[in-house]
């Protein structure tokens, strides 16, 4: 297909596909799944090579959420019987982390239901990094806390986290279909927020709420003008007692082509396999390996993963090797934090690009 060496040229000079040309990986056919991952299988090895991030998840606080966000288990009178607990203790959470990192896992995710930490608790979460730090010095710390204010993300870049993730989830003409108690505009404030203290931000999507080829691309394109550091998408897991339980829209090759085109307008930027990776892509999880640079390793949020050696075999079964603590995942011209980046000075970048 001429639009796939097309999109490879961009992607390897980090520039971004047209939006027509995005939607129109979306609408590719089966007879074509193979070349589509091929493609941007060239631009992950351009910026990533054959290296693969391991994330492992560490549920500080789980349920009891006031916000009605109906794709999570967590929300406001949720019917879903996940577990729920107050803040995991500061040794708990560094055991759990060492677990992660003794399976590989270069990065640790703390997430806290709920609608944003107080004062107080991003307090308690300072106390929590430095038990981490003291087991797993390494360790690259990523909090996910909800909305936070300049001064909470300058206090947790302090404190020792590297990233913050604060997901957009869908388009932002979408965002009221998929929550109530807060806008797509108050979620780019907190990665703006995030980015501006110096963190890392990530940010991603989830797939299969029943949004258009439009959304998805357009929430794409929204994450690239955020010019967020890591992607992580997610594939719904429709949980029951939540609005979209029962929601099914996803195929194996479905999620493909919408890994492909985040790759294709995210060229140079982690993008990491979240939730519902078993559940949705099954068999064919061994592909996305060739599109995705990271992965989380066993069980996360509210779900169950793959074992972490069954996730170690697939990465070493389809040729990939993991990322070491020392290797840097970004590609050189992402390692300044984005507050100070400037796209084309100093790099082999196009300004804008
Ligand atoms: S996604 Fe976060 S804010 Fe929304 S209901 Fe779940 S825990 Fe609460």
């Amino acid at each position: 297909m001429e639009m796939l060496t097309e999109l490879v040229d961009k992607g390897l000079r980090a520039e971004p596909p047209t939006r027509e040309q995005a939607l129109a990986v979306l609408a590719t056919g089966d007879d074509d799944l193979l070349d589509v991952v091929a493609a941007a299988g060239k631009v992950r090895r351009r910026w990533f090579g054959r290296r693969v991030k391991l994330n492992y998840l560490v549920n500080l606080k789980s349920g009891l959420c006031p916000e009605d966000c109906g794709y999570c288990s967590q929300r406001a009178g949720g019917q879903t019987g996940i577990l729920t607990y107050t803040w995991l203790k500061a040794g708990e959470a560094a055991a759990a982390a060492a677990a992660g990192t003794a399976a590989g896992a270069k990065r640790v995710c703390l997430v806290a239901s709920g609608r944003g930490p107080t004062d107080r608790d991003v307090e308690r979460v300072a106390t929590t990094i430095a038990a981490i730090k003291e087991a797993s010095p390494e360790v690259e710390i990523c909090a996910c806390l909800g909305f936070l204010t300049g001064a909470q993300a300058t206090r947790l870049r302090e404190a020792g986290v590297h990233a913050y993730n604060h997901n957009l989830n869908t388009a932002e003409q979408s965002y009221p279909e998929i929550c109530s108690t807060h806008t797509f505009a108050d979620r780019v404030d907190t990665v703006r927020a995030a980015g501006a203290a110096g963190l890392s931000p990530c940010s991603g999507l989830i797939a299969g709420m029943g949004e258009t080829d439009a959304d998805l691309v357009d929430v794409a394109f929204a994450l690239r003008e955020l010019d967020v550091d890591s992607v992580p998408v997610n594939f719904l897991i429709p949980f029951d007692g939540t609005p979209l339980a029962g929601q099914w829209a996803l195929t194996p090759q479905r999620c493909l082509r919408i890994l492909a085109m985040i790759r294709f307008v995210c060229p140079d930027v982690e993008v990491r396999l979240a939730a519902g990776r078993e559940l949705h892509l099954r068999t064919l999880q061994p592909l996305a390996l060739h599109i995705v640079n990271s992965i989380f390793l066993g069980d996360y949020l509210t779900s169950e993963g793959q074992p972490g050696k069954a996730d170690l075999d697939l990465i070493a079964d389809a040729g990939f090797e993991v990322e070491g603590a020392g290797e840097a995942t970004m590609p050189a011209h992402r390692h300044e934090p984005v507050a100070l980046r400037k796209r084309g000075a100093g790099t082999d970048l196009p300004p804008n690009a």
